[in-house]
């Protein structure tokens, strides 16, 4: 097998932030096992290696001076037990959902219209509207780039958290996941205890909605607050709320008699990151003149409406930052992976 790669590989059409940063070498995965002799090529060579998937949750600071591998493998595979899926990483994890609805195995709804591939939804425990992808996750499978072998992680080995993973962690840029095994189910029991997502059934008079009540009411939620990444690019969320302690959250409740919190099972409290940056003035401000905005409909989401540059959204990341911790005594950690 030999395997082509193209060279000085633009990868603005590949990060949905539209940072123009080129690739030394660019390989598309469309065949698991392509990869051993891929990366091959990259350690023969003494040279980075960078994953991804759709490009959705990255922000990319400078040309990458090594091998970039495109993660499109395909395929999905029902076990016997018919709701048990094996989903090849390469996927894109919206068409997932609505080939899970149209197949009678539902969960995933509330995930509807996150952008990205099956592979990538394990790094940040892809979560939206009151579900997170752990509660369907069985195992994956992919190439360890330590041990130089396939390997099968289980649940308890995935460490899954808010938005964080080992493979965020101990095993970021360490293992490539080439497919994930998920259990749905069979019933279809909507989860609508969300409130926006409950509201919005409410209001449009659905007292008993079934999944695709559930996919339809995320999407027309998602369309109606926030940027499409193909009409004005932008990577989602990009701080994670922040969690802090319940002593710390009622000194700010006692000045901020409006601050919007939730307590966590832990005993500690969730903040809204989106109501600390509209409380601080960020909504709709661009930093400098770099065309970079955080968006006028929702706070949290950075928009790239010209031509930034990747260190320009770490700068105004880092400025946006230091303001919230200035004001709110709270640390706010950027959600996307910086490279
Ligand atoms: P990429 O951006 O390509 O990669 C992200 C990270 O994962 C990188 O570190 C990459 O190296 C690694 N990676 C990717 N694929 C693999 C693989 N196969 N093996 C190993 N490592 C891999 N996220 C949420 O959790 N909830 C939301 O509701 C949500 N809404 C969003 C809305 C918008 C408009 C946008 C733009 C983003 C949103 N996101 C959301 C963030 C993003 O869509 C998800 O994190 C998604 O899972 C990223 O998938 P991707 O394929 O684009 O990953
Ligand atoms: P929203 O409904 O305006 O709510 C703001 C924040 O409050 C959310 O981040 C959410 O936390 C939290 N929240 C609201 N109700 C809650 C409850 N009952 N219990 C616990 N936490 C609650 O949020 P939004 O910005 O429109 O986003 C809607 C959903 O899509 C959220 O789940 C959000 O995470 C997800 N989303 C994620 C991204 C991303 O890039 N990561 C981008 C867009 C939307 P959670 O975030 O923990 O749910």
């Amino acid at each position: 097998m030999t395997v082509n790669f193209a060279a000085d590989q633009s990868l603005k059409s590949y990060n949905t932030l539209a940072i123009n940063v080129s690739a030394r070498y660019f390989y598309n995965l469309t065949e698991a096992d392509q990869l051993p002799e891929v990366l091959t090529f990259a350690e023969e060579k003494n040279l980075p290696v960078l994953i991804l998937g759709g490009g959705s949750n990255v922000v990319l600071t400078k040309d990458f001076p090594g091998v970039v591998i495109k993660i499109a493998v395909r395929g999905i595979t029902h076990h016997d037990d018919k709701t048990l899926l094996t989903i090849a990483a390469g996927e894109n994890w919206h068409g997932l959902v609505i080939y899970c609805l149209q197949n009678n195995c539902y969960g995933l709804e509330n995930l509807s219209l996150i952008p990205g591939t099956v592979g990538a939804a394990p790094i940040q425990n892809i979560g939206a509207y009151g579900v997170e992808f752990e509660q369907f996750f069985v195992s994956l499978t992919g190439w360890d780039r330590e041990t130089k072998q396939w390997r099968t992680l289980k649940k308890t080995d995935c460490q899954f958290d808010y938005r964080d993973s080992i493979f965020k962690n101990q095993l970021k840029d360490k293992f490539i996941i080439t497919e994930v095994t998920l259990k749905l189910s069979d019933q279809p029991k909507a989860v609508c205890d969300y409130p926006a997502l409950k509201d919005y059934l409410l209001t449009s008079g659905i007292s008993e909605p079934l999944p695709m009540d559930v996919s339809e009411a995320v999407i027309a939620i998602r369309q109606s607050k926030l940027p499409d990444p193909n009409q004005l690019p932008n990577v989602g969320s990009f701080f994670k709320n922040p969690v802090i302690d319940a002593e710390q959250a009622e000194l700010l409740a006692e000045k901020y008699r409006n601050l919007v919190q939730f307590p966590i099972p832990n005993g500690q409290v969730k903040l809204a990151a989106g109501w600390l940056l509209e409380q601080a003035g960020w909504k709709g401000k661009e930093y400098k003149n770099e065309g970079l905005f955080m968006h006028d409909r929702q706070s949290l989401v950075m928009v790239n409406k010209g031509v930034a540059e990747g260190m320009a959204v770490i700068d105004f990341a880092t400025t946006i930052q230091q303001d919230i911790q200035d004001r709110f005594g709270v640390s706010l950690e950027i959600e996307p992976v910086i490279y």
